[in-house]
């Protein structure tokens, strides 16, 4: 199916999650579709609660394999992600979380590992951007690949039941949420590229590299995966009716005037609580914070995807 440019050998390391439940057996997949194309034996690596992928993915890195794969949930793959990107080699994912949220936006298959294994050993690539984020001004930072969140979406994640979202998946995500409803307005201040500061009371800051969620919906209609920019949507319901306005605007892919969601454009963003909220990225709770400092290293990250998709440019673009 490839044909390699030089003699060399090709390689793919397989990171999973053991923790992940499938029916299929992942490493004999990968393993035989290496084996078939002439490749050398997989690197096989499995993440721990201690190491849930940067360690992987660095011993990963450093044995010079061609292609790294994160075969789990978005934790796994952000995880991985934070250490190949900028390093030249590529990721592939093998979706096997609840949410699979990148791998939805680049229309990878989330429920056929098989198909997904084939697109990330033998798919197209491209550059896509990452987002590095620092909480309370820490020197350690991390990165996200989907979205970020500051506030209420961040409380879901935090309170999200593991024993539903085994039985019921995304609902779960619903349950918290309804939970979380009740909560109060945080003074936030929001500058942006380092020049306009932007103060409101919100429920909810979040930040977009592309725009999908689950169930298809698109919660930020202009974003783009490889476009540079950051997305930044604010949530400001009035009481708990107001969520009313704030899904009616999110359905309308963001048009209309109701200011309870307002989106805007960025490289960089820092976010300013006078309380701690709880923070999410992709999906990940991070525990509370008051400062969060976001930017965009723009096209850092080989990714590979499936042949005959859609560019994720155009993925993720609104339709008129
Ligand atoms: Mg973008």
């Amino acid at each position: 199916m490839t044909q390699p440019s030089d003699t060399r050998a090709k390689r793919a390391a397989l990171i999973i999650n053991p923790v992940k439940n499938t029916g299929a057996d992942i490493r004999a997949i990968v393993s035989e579709l290496c084996a078939a194309e002439g490749w050398e034996d997989v690197l096989y690596l499995e993440t721990t609660v201690d190491d849930p992928g940067r360690g992987q993915a660095q011993e990963a890195v450093d044995a010079g394999v061609d292609v790294v794969i994160a075969a789990g949930g978005d934790g796994t793959v952000r995880c991985v992600a934070e250490v190949v990107a900028g390093t030249g080699a590529a990721l592939g994912l093998i979706p096997l979380g609840t949410g699979n949220l990148l791998a939805r936006n680049l229309d990878i298959a989330v429920d056929n590992p098989e198909q997904a294994a084939k697109a990330a050993l033998f798919g197209t690539e491209r550059n896509v951007d990452v987002v590095h984020v620092k909480v309370d001004r820490a020197q350690e930072s991390h990165v996200f690949l989907v979205m970020a969140g500051l506030g209420f979406d961040a409380s879901i994640m935090a309170d999200t039941r593991d024993d539903l979202k085994d039985k019921v998946g995304w609902l779960a995500y619903v349950d918290a949420g309804i939970r979380n409803l009740g909560g109060k307005p945080a003074r936030t201040r929001i500058t942006l590229d380092g020049g306009e500061t932007i103060t409101r009371r919100l429920r909810s800051v979040m930040g977009g590299n592309c725009g999908k969620i689950m169930g298809g919906l698109e919660i930020f209609p202009g974003a783009k995966i490889d476009d540079g920019l950051l997305d930044i949507m604010t949530v400001a319901p009035h009481g708990r009716l107001g969520w009313f306005g704030v899904v009616g605007k999110l359905f309308a892919r963001g048009k209309g005037k109701d200011p309870s969601l307002e989106y805007f454009q960025c490289k960089s963003a820092e976010i300013q609580l006078d309380e701690p909220q709880e923070i999410q990225l992709d999906g990940d709770p991070l525990g509370k914070g008051t400062h969060m400092a976001l930017r965009v290293d723009p096209n850092s990250l080989r990714l590979r995807m499936p042949y005959g998709k859609k560019d994720p440019a155009v993925v993720t673009n609104p339709t008129p």
